[in-house]
C-alpha cells in the first residue's frame, strides 16, 4: 500500500470514528433521559402506592366513609358507561381495537364493553 493510500485510509477511519462518537453521544443522551424519566415514574408510582395503602387503611377503619366512596365511584362508572353508550349509538367505536373511529356496523368488542 502506498503512503497516499495509507493516509486516505486513516482519514476515512478517522471520519467514521468521528461519526460513531457523535452517535454514541446521542445514544448516551437519550439513555440518560430515559433513566431520568424512569426514576420519575418510579417515584410517582411509589407515591401512588402509598396513597392507595393509606386510602385502603382509612376505608377499612371507616365503613360509612367506604360506602359513600363506593357509591360515588359507582355513580361515576355509570355516567361514563352512559357516555360510552351515547358514543356507540352515534356510530363510533368505543373498543380498544378501533377506539374513536366511525363504526359502520355492530362491533363485538364495543358491545362486550357495554354489556360485558
Ligand atoms: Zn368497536
Amino acid at each position: 500500500m502506498k503512503n497516499s493510500e495509507l493516509c486516505d485510509s486513516l482519514i476515512s477511519i478517522e471520519s467514521r470514528l468521528g461519526k460513531l462518537a457523535h452517535e454514541l453521544t446521542d445514544v448516551k443522551r437519550e439513555l440518560i433521559a430515559v433513566v431520568e424519566e424512569n426514576n420519575l415514574l418510579a417515584n410517582e408510582n411509589e407515591k401512588l402506592r402509598d396513597k392507595i395503602e393509606a386510602y385502603e387503611q382509612a376505608m377499612s377503619n371507616e365503613p360509612e366513609k367506604r360506602k359513600k366512596v363506593e357509591a360515588k365511584l359507582s355513580k361515576q362508572l355509570s355516567t361514563s358507561k352512559m357516555n360510552m353508550k351515547k358514543l356507540y349509538n352515534d356510530k363510533f367505536h368505543i373498543c380498544h381495537v378501533n377506539y374513536g373511529s366511525v363504526r359502520e356496523q355492530e362491533c363485538f368488542f364495543c358491545l362486550d364493553l357495554l354489556h360485558g
